[in-house]
């Protein structure tokens, strides 16, 4: 006779309300897990596609993605605005979500932040961001930036705070997983929570280690091939890092793993 919970296992959910609120969770652990490896700080956000309805998202309002939880995160429609009203403050960028969503139906999730070591790999030209590493072998060679002096003049505050904003680094970003926005930021996006999450982590690590080789020298990146190969079954490295990650941001260990920023 099966026990209640493995009834559950085989049993298909019956609540649309039971998935939404087992991905709440986890977005609020992911908020903890960026903010943990200093990927976001008071600012920077992380959405994810709406289980059931993939014309929504799920993201914060407007608080810092360490005092995330669950009572803040909201349903966001894909002009950028609260489904539900509630007249909670939201974020004002709020728009690089609900366009890339709207761009690119293959992406469940997207972290935007302004981590310092990814912001310089957009403001040097001569200098492109490149994968340099096994577990960066999805950015692009080199990695799109976003110039909103391109498309809003040179005397914006850099923000994306508008729809039409929005859908301008969506183009930029394109068919890949990370765009930079020059002297702001970046935006990653991945088909999954949990990967786009790995995938801000390791964009941040392929900056430092590659600030770090020009030092040293001309750095030698990836091949175009070493790039793919590394990325297939990339998911299981993802799978991995993620029970990890969530296991510390829940407070079951409460110190980072010894070098976990740093380990490949
Ligand atoms: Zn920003």
């Amino acid at each position: 006779m099966l026990t209640n919970a493995a009834t559950d296992i085989k049993r298909p959910r019956l609540s649309d309300a039971a998935g939404v609120d087992e991905l709440k969770s986890e977005l609020v652990l992911a908020n903890r897990i960026l903010l943990r490896y200093v990927i976001v700080d008071a600012f920077g956000h992380v959405s994810v596609r709406h289980p059931h309805v993939p014309t929504r998202f799920l993201m914060a309002r407007r608080v810092p993605p360490g005092l995330v939880g669950l009572d803040d995160v909201r349903e966001f429609g894909l002009d950028g605005e609260l489904i539900d009203r509630d007249g909670a403050p939201v974020y004002l960028e709020r728009f690089i979500h609900s366009e890339i969503f709207a761009a690119r139906p293959d992406i469940q999730a997207v972290v935007h932040s302004h981590s310092p070591n990814v912001v310089a790999f957009g403001v040097v030209p001569e200098n492109r961001l490149r994968p340099i590493c096994h577990t960066c072998g999805f950015l692009g060679d080199p990695t799109p930036v976003f110039e909103i002096r391109d498309v809003a003049g040179d005397a914006t505050n850099l923000l994306i705070s508008s729809p039409q904003l929005g859908r301008s680094l969506a183009k930029i970003l394109g068919d890949e997983s990370v765009v930079l926005m020059r002297g702001h930021g970046s935006t990653v996006v991945g088909s999954t929570l949990a990967q786009a999450v790995y995938r801000a982590i390791y964009t941040d690590t392929n900056c430092r280690i590659q600030a770090a080789a020009n030092q040293l020298g001309i750095p030698k990146f990836l091949t175009p091939r070493e790039a793919i190969a590394a990325e297939e079954g990339s998911m299981l490295q993802v799978e991995r890092a993620w029970q990890l990650w969530k296991e510390e941001a829940a407070g079951l260990n409460a110190t980072p793993s010894a070098g976990s920023h740093n380990a490949f």
